[in-house]
């Protein structure tokens, strides 16, 4: 159900704050030593919209998230049109950036993981944080190997090599699903305070990737240039996403009307 800070969009339960709200409540949970388990973050665009509405276990995930930022620009659109605002775009790729930089106005220094991308862009991605913000410490670095999360022995190679470095902060970027999916199996297991599901993110820090221009970003048109940068991997999602999210939003719209 709905509550006075979440709306339900197309069946997910997403925050309604804005990225500097996001950010401190992030950052007072990675101070926050009596959770239980490592709370956790995904940030759905229109593509977890689609990918919702069928698969079980990425709604079992979106169950157990702490946390729901909206990070597709047509989302906070779609939120205006149904009547039930969001007040801005938060996306992954911001959150994390905001948070560092939040973070390093506090005495104690954020311990950051960074896990995903391919081998040796995390520690590039590491080396760039040190570089722009102060009193960030990346404590680990992992690139799983292909097809890890059904190895058993992997995932507790990854498990432990987290408890060791006593994160604050996991930044994930595994992309979606496999990413939610990884998480809401293992953060009961997991010793990081606060893990957000960031996609390319780790990717965009070692600059390995370009983000859009923030004109770009500020027209929510960033998957244009998405498109354009990954056009094999992505025109088939983008087509499929094309075709069934506008029957998402005409489903509630009618919903809304009727
Ligand atoms: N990735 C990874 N391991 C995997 C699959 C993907 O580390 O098994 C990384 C990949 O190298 C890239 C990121 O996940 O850094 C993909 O992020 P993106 O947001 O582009 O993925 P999407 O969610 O759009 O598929």
């Amino acid at each position: 159900m709905p509550t006075d800070s979440t709306i339900e969009l197309f069946g997910m339960q997403i925050d309604r704050v804005d990225l500097a709200a996001a950010t401190e409540r992030l950052l007072s949970w990675c101070g926050d030593s009596t959770s239980e388990s490592c709370r956790y973050v995904v940030t759905p665009n229109v593509d977890h919209a689609v990918m919702f509405q069928t698969h079980a276990d990425l709604r079992k995930a979106y169950e157990t998230a702490a946390m729901i930022v909206a990070d597709g620009a047509p989302l906070v659109w779609a939120s205006r049109l149904l009547r039930c605002p969001l007040p801005e775009r938060v996306a992954g790729s911001d959150l994390v950036p905001s948070l560092l930089t939040l973070a390093s106005s506090r005495r104690e220094p954020l311990r950051v993981f960074l896990l995903g991308a391919a081998p040796g862009v995390a520690q590039r991605a590491a080396q760039q944080i040190h570089n722009h913000w102060k009193n960030i410490a990346v404590v680990g670095t992992l690139s799983p190997p292909l097809g890890f999360e059904c190895d058993r022995a992997e995932n507790d190679r990854i498990i432990a090599a987290i408890a060791e470095a006593q994160p604050d902060l996991l930044v994930i970027g595994l992309g979606a699903p496999k990413q939610e999916l990884w998480i809401a199996q293992h953060h009961r297991r997991l010793a990081a305070k606060v893990a957000i599901c960031a996609g390319a993110t780790i990717d965009f820090l070692a600059a390995e990737k370009q983000r859009s221009p923030v004109w770009m970003r500020r027209m929510g048109l960033e998957w244009i240039h998405r498109l354009a940068s990954e056009p094999r991997r992505l025109a088939k999602r983008y087509a499929r996403d094309a075709w069934v999210f506008p029957q998402l939003v005409w489903r509630e719209w009618r919903g809304l009307c009727g």
